[in-house]
């Protein structure tokens, strides 16, 4: 092989390992990894830490960190999962916003016309499987004068939202 050549696969190694990004999966009550981030299989999706979530998967750089409040919210804007820490923050019980409107827990604290549509078309778009973690400001619904920056990112299975309070 001529170097130009040589040269020319090896800028190529960097650009790949760019756009990978490992995936992590994380506890939908307590956000806690399962034993050394195995991926579960499947009779053993349920959180071995808390015994109450079930395990899903998201990219890495959107997954939470155990202990960050996150919420699972599917594409037609509805709560499927609240994590623990969320119920603290946003004073409200699982049970009682399980198929509620997020909308009902968290607003969008941009005070532009976009802010409400940006928040639900981040939702939609990462249920669809946009794997890019998106960022929007809100405001949640029960605390007041708070803003908060919300990542959006995809989760699954099965195919969700996965919003975690940053
Ligand atoms: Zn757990």
């Amino acid at each position: 092989m001529s170097s130009p050549d040589r040269r020319a696969m090896l800028r190529l190694v960097p650009q790949t390992a760019e756009t990978y990004v490992p995936s992590q999966w994380f506890c939908g009550h307590c956000g806690s990894p399962p034993p050394n981030n195995e991926t579960p299989a499947p009779p053993a999706r349920v959180c071995g830490d808390c015994g109450l979530g079930l395990l899903l998967e998201a990219r890495a750089d959107a997954a939470p960190r155990p202990n960050d409040p996150f919420l699972i919210v599917d594409g037609s804007l509805h709560v499927c999962a609240l994590s623990g820490e969320s119920e603290k923050l946003l004073a409200v019980a699982e049970t009682d916003v399980i198929n509620r409107p997020v909308t009902e827990l968290l607003t969008p604290a941009d005070a532009e016309a976009a802010g409400a549509e940006s928040l639900a078309a981040a939702i939609m778009w990462a249920a669809r499987g946009e794997d890019e973690p998106s960022r929007v400001m809100v405001r949640p619904a029960n605390v007041f004068g708070v803003r908060m920056p919300l990542r959006v990112g995809a989760c699954g299975p099965p195919r969700a939202a996965l919003l975690v309070l940053e």
